[in-house]
């Protein structure tokens, strides 16, 4: 299957949603600060502009949605050995 399965729960659900948006956002290039950064792969993102790439989280450049994610992850992991 083409994208993976999130069954963890309808809040979980929720959220895919938003990181969808984010999936397919440009973001700011701190290279060459054209909007032009683009997902190619999970935690991957490159600037189609002077093809600069960075490591960032799995569906967004952002750290403070990183950090959401994180605390997400964590708790998913916690519901799943209680
Ligand atoms: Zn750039």
């Amino acid at each position: 299957m083409a994208s993976p399965n999130i069954r963890y729960g309808a809040r979980i659900r929720k959220r895919q949603k938003a990181v969808k948006a984010d999936k397919v956002a440009l973001y700011k290039c701190e290279e060459c600060g054209h909007v032009a950064v683009k997902r190619i792969s999970t935690s991957i993102w490159r600037c189609r502009h002077c093809g600069a790439t960075y490591a960032g989280g799995a569906y967004t450049m952002t750290t403070a949605a990183g950090e959401v994610a994180r605390r997400q992850v964590d708790s998913i992991r916690k519901s799943n050995k209680g």
